[in-house]
């Protein structure tokens, strides 16, 4: 038999090697960002046209390249920044792989131009999977400046995996902020299809996150600051009380280089602990530098993830690190211990008598009886101004309960089934009452029912959001003031891409700019306060689960909405409000399971409670 192995042919190797270092246009910015730095470009300028799908274009003012060293470049594991393996362990650039144009070139349409401060022409080539097109002489500044067209244009597969413009341009500011934000003493600038996204000039650390995520994130920022023998730690992380419902500002750079780490991560959350409200992250931008041998930045090829010799010390470096910073700073609360308890007391409390405990029984009182209309009211309109509001509008529009009826009425019979029919019929005075401030117990004829009340509450949001973006306009409540809201970059691109939807729920956006959005009306089922909170949540959602399409998109933004505004577990609820969330639910069209598939309620059945009996 004939020997079968062949070596590929280099183009072939290329492709297949770009499916690892090319995941789509972020990749590519990446690799040509890092390349302009390791040739030490004090400006950086990015131009992208759709994305990145169809143009990307990197100008630098580096060290250039010699017009062998630029025909050089694309070839595969051609790099001038290692020679022997070695030399790994004192890395202090940030390409090594020689990898990153090759694998480019193999896959796009790439124009070089380059020309070393020295020289008094400069190099044009033009590859087009990984063939060389022309090779010329050209007149061209000092620096390098890369054109990358037309990519995954032969692997058509590849290209229709690339996701919607929105979300290709998301990676790619994620990209350029990561890179921007480990080196401040360069100046970066970011331009999409000629608007400018960003323009950043050579500055510090501090100013440089602040230019990058706008807004008042100056007075944010806490500084943190600490050497040791094998760590050094500078940068800042955010004071406590402007935590943000999403991970997004959270940023590690290992000597100038962005990486992942949950394990270091979990070190700063530790820090932070006790001084964060419930599903916040704390936001981080923490430089730390550390001995080149003591970590192995080869293990993936996109080079997000790194080893660390000692994992458990930097842990520990770092968490004290962060907290002695939030003490300085007075952002952590101090405990003292000295203090004598006794003279906390109150001063009229110690003067008074200890009194016997007093008895009084209200013999009249029927635990099963209805509850007295009139004076129920009363409490339930002081107590709770917010509530009301959370249902102004189901009281109207969703399906014509009136909360004051103290009836259930179903609507929805396939779903509730002969259990509720033969209650329906008998129209029974109902009750209802909370259990552990967590679930809404009713009876039925044939047995009780236990309501998860969150749940229940989201169902019957959910289906609310959903047909007043879908069907109807939704009624807005207008704002005395404008409400002026901070967010970053990538989360002003994301709100950009929904701002249709959420005005169907009944946002008005007066204005949307690069750091801040004003808003004038809200939808009158949320409360003004709960607005941040709220588009904080959604955004967060939104960057975890990118949806594709416009139904998926209304469903998403629906089913976040209806999570952040639903009444929590915990809280504790009157009767008219328990008595809403059950009319609601089961005038739902699917009451049985949340819209994130989870069951609302479950039935107990007489039968079953008597068998326990037995
Ligand atoms: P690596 O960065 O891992 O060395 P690349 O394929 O990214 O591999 O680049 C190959 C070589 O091309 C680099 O080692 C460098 O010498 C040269 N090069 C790439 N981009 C630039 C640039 N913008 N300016 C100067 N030289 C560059
Ligand atoms: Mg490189």
């Amino acid at each position: 038999m004939k020997d079968v192995i062949h070596l590929l042919p280099d183009h072939v190797a290329n492709q297949i090697a770009a499916g690892e270092v090319v995941q789509r246009p972020a990749s590519v910015i990446k690799e040509l960002l890092e390349n302009s730095i390791d040739a030490k470009a004090s400006n950086i300028q990015v131009y992208i046209k759709e994305a990145g799908k169809i143009l990307i274009t990197i100008v630098d003012n580096g060290v250039g390249m010699s017009l062998t060293d630029a025909r050089l470049s694309f070839e595969r594991h051609a790099t001038s920044k290692i020679k022997a393996a070695e030399d790994l362990f004192s890395l202090q650039t940030k390409g090594f792989r020689g990898e990153a144009l090759a694998s480019i070139a193999a896959i796009a349409h790439v124009e070089l131009k380059t020309r070393r401060e020295e020289d008094e022409v400069g190099t044009c080539i033009r590859i087009e999977g990984s063939e060389i097109i022309s090779q010329d002489a050209c007149v061209t500044s000092p620096g390098t400046s890369i054109s990358v067209k037309n990519l995954f244009y032969n692997i058509p597969a590849r290209r229709n995996f690339l996701k919607s413009d929105t979300v290709e341009t998301r990676h790619i500011i994620d990209e350029f902020q990561r890179v921007s934000l480990a080196h401040p003493h360069i100046a970066f600038s970011l331009v999409h299809n000629s608007s400018e996204l960003f323009q950043l000039p050579d500055t510090n650390y501090r100013q440089r996150i602040t230019n990058i995520l706008g807004g008042k994130t100056n007075e944010k920022l806490v500084p943190v600051n600490e050497n040791t023998e094998i760590l050094k730690i500078s940068g800042f992380v955010g004071k406590p009380e402007y935590a943000k419902r999403t991970r997004g500002e959270q940023f590690f750079f290992v000597n100038d280089r962005f990486i992942k780490s949950p394990y270091l991560n979990h070190a700063v959350t530790a820090a932070f602990e006790g001084l964060l409200k419930d599903k916040c992250y704390p936001s981080y931008f923490l430089y730390l530098q550390v001995d080149p041998k003591s970590i192995d930045i080869n293990i993936h090829p996109t080079k997000t993830e790194i080893k660390f010799d000692d994992e458990h010390a930097l842990y520990a470096i770092l968490r004290s690190a962060i907290k002695h910073s939030l003490g300085q700073f007075n952002v952590a609360p101090v405990l003292d211990f000295e203090r004598d308890p006794t003279l906390d007391t109150p001063y009229d409390y110690e003067k008074k008598h200890a009194s016997a405990p007093h008895v009084e029984v209200d013999r009249d009182f029927n635990p099963f009886k209805n509850e007295q209309r009139g004076s129920f009211r009363n409490d339930y309109k002081q107590e709770s101004a917010g509530w009301e509001s959370l249902y102004s509008g189901l009281k109207s529009e969703s399906s014509g309960i009136d909360p004051d009826v103290g009836q259930i009425e179903f609507e929805s019979e396939e779903v509730t089934g002969n259990l509720f029919g033969a209650y329906k019929s008998e129209q029974v005075q109902n009750t209802t009452f909370q259990l552990n401030k967590k679930f809404i117990i009713t009876t039925l004829k044939n047995g009780m029912l236990v309501i998860d009340q969150h749940r229940a509450h989201t169902r019957i949001l959910y289906e609310e959001l959903l047909k007043s973006i879908t069907v109807s306009a939704a009624v807005s409540q207008q704002l005395l003031f404008p409400l002026i809201l901070q967010f970053n970059q990538p989360e002003i691109e994301l709100l950009k891409g929904i701002k249709d939807s959420l005005e169907q729920t009944g946002f008005i956006f007066s204005e949307i700019k690069s750091d801040s959005v004003e808003i004038t009306g809200i939808p009158t089922l949320i409360l003004e306060s709960e607005v941040e909170m709220l588009l904080e949540q959604l955004l967060s959602d939104f960057e975890n689960e990118i949806p594709e399409n416009n139904f998926s998109q209304t469903d998403l933004l629906a089913k976040s909405l209806a999570k952040s505004m639903a009444v929590k577990s915990g809280n504790l609820l009157n009767s008219t409000e328990q008595q809403h969330i059950v009319n609601g639910l089961f005038a739902c069209k699917e009451a049985s399971i949340t819209p994130f598939n989870k069951p609302v309620f479950i039935t107990l059945p007489v039968e079953e409670l008597e068998k326990k009996f037995m």
